[in-house]
């Protein structure tokens, strides 16, 4: 197995080199040059793992470079219990007839970015142990709330390497933002941009592919790399949960070994949903994807009607980490229904980058609709659905899950489809706690953050995490504030060149 370009397919590495890299240096994405496959008699013998066994045999399928115990040695460094409060790592809750939960946030920053972040230090810093790089990995991170977080908890005071993660000022909730401002270890850096997520991912990857700011790197021995869903090595954990939750439905007798189910994800920056698709393409038997999107609702309008258009305002949402209007991960999905075609996604992605729109072509377009659908939820749907679900099923769940389960119940009435059905839950409701406690009280609170929190905590029963119950005593570390076309200058100097 090697790994190509989206707008160079003539590339090949090997996957040590796609994940210490990031991005391919002709601004393409690196995929699998091609998807192995699972039976269900590979998902039964899953079904008595461990997570992290899981985790292992189906990254030996993606990463042939690696041996066993390095495998090994990354997944049993990050899914255990030191990091993650619960056994089974993801866990399953039921929320009514037929549809299941997936908790995927009881991981160190309460998001469901610790499923990949946990591991990917591991996989980066074996991998440029592999290659001999000898180099110090420089991570940049541009983010919309929880991926900063959470490559911050995974990368802190690991050896060899140094992490700068960019938000957008007023594009994160109180909490997200103290979460990083008050981040420990000597190898990190936090600083806002002026400006909202897409300008701070413009921005990033602006830095990546500067031949000049690459070579000043080579010179003082550090090489970047990128912990945002456009890293390969990112996205291969996300495939992990969707088979392993379906191995655990099946052996609880919750579905049988072989019957179809719909995965309904919350979407940003298609990563995510990527993953489930992926996990589709080896054989997980998946019926339909829903995507869901918040009042940014670029990605409906996409598969709806084959035309991306990101010349539209931008909401500000009380799902802040779904605000974003150019989905990176969705370069790799059309990669693929376009037959890998690479000057096809380059003429595609150039008129993105200039004219902030393409149109696919009807075969594209049809095989997207073949496996997806999509919905969007605005800010008030949002909330009512919280407080629907809570009031009729004691369950309390955050922002961005509530947009999925609102989406989720449109699909259902409007198809009549029964399938059982995973909803990925992407973070812990305590993140947002004010828009959580705001849509169960009816009336915007006027406590204070951490008071919100007790509060949340006595109606929704779920016990506070230990993470955001200790920010109340840290000091912040972090307030620079920039312009973004201050990013690349802040660079260099917080690397001392
Ligand atoms: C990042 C994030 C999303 C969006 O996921 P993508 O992989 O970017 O589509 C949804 N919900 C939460 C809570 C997130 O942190």
């Amino acid at each position: 197995m090697f790994y190509k370009s989206t707008r160079n397919s003539a590339l090949a590495v090997d996957s040590a080199t796609a994940i210490s890299q990031g991005i391919s240096a002709d601004g393409g994405l690196f995929v699998p040059s091609e998807i192995p496959s699972i039976t269900m008699d590979e998902i039964r013998q899953l079904s008595t793992m461990r997570y992290a066994d899981r985790a292992a045999y189906i990254f030996a399928k993606y990463l042939t470079d690696f041996t066993e115990a390095e495998i090994h040695h990354c997944t049993d460094s990050a899914y255990n219990t030191k990091a993650f409060e619960t056994d089974a790592i993801a866990e399953i809750s039921h929320l009514f007839d037929g549809t299941y939960m997936l908790e995927l946030w009881h991981g160190p920053t309460c998001a469901f970015k610790d499923m990949a972040l946990q591991v990917l230090p591991y996989f980066l810093t074996t991998a440029v142990k592999k290659k001999a790089l000898n180099k110090k990995i420089v991570i940049l991170v541009a983010t919309s709330g929880d991926t900063g977080k959470a490559a911050l908890d995974g990368f802190k005071d690991v050896p060899g390497t140094e992490i700068l993660v960019f938000y957008p000022e007023e594009g994160v909730s109180p909490m997200q933002k103290r979460q990083m401002r008050t981040q420990e270890g000597g190898n990190v850096g936090v600083c806002a941009i002026k400006g909202n997520f897409d300008d701070c991912q413009n921005g990033v990857k602006a830095i990546f592919t500067d031949p000049q700011v690459k070579q000043q790197l080579d010179q003082a021995g550090l090489m970047f790399s990128s912990a945002n869903s456009i890293n390969w090595g990112r996205l291969l954990p996300q495939i992990v949960y969707y088979i392993s939750a379906y191995a655990t439905l099946a052996a609880d007798g919750e579905i049988n070994f072989g019957d179809p189910i719909n995965v309904v994800v919350p979407t940003g920056n298609f990563g995510n949903i990527l993953a489930a698709y992926y996990a589709k393409k080896m054989g997980l038997p998946i019926k339909k994807l829903i995507c869901a999107s918040n009042i940014n609702k670029v990605l409906t309008d996409f598969i709806n009607t084959g035309v991306y258009n990101r010349n539209r305002e931008f909401f500000a949402t009380c799902s802040p980490s779904m605000d974003i209007l150019i989905s990176s991960n969705l370069e790799r999905l059309l990669y693929l229904l376009a037959g890998e075609d690479d000057t096809q996604i380059r003429e595609w992605f150039g008129a993105l980058a200039k004219e902030g729109t393409y149109t696919v072509t009807d075969a594209v377009k049809q095989a997207l609709q073949a496996d997806f659908c999509a919905g969007f939820c605005d800010d008030a749907d949002t909330k009512k659905t919280i407080h629907e679900i809570y009031e009729k099923y004691s369950y309390t769940c955050d922002t961005h899950t509530a947009v999925a389960v609102k989406v989720y119940k449109e699909y259902k009435e409007k198809t009549g489809d029964t399938t059982k059905t995973l909803i990925a839950s992407t973070a812990s409701p305590y993140k947002f706690s004010a828009s959580v406690l705001e849509a169960l009280e009816g009336a915007p609170s006027t406590l204070d953050e951490y008071a919100m929190i007790d509060t949340l905590a006595e109606r929704s029963k779920l016990e506070i995490p230990a993470a955001l119950a200790q920010l109340k005593n840290k000091s912040e570390r972090f307030t620079d504030s920039i312009a973004r076309t201050d990013m690349k200058d802040y660079v260099l100097r917080q690397l001392g060149l």
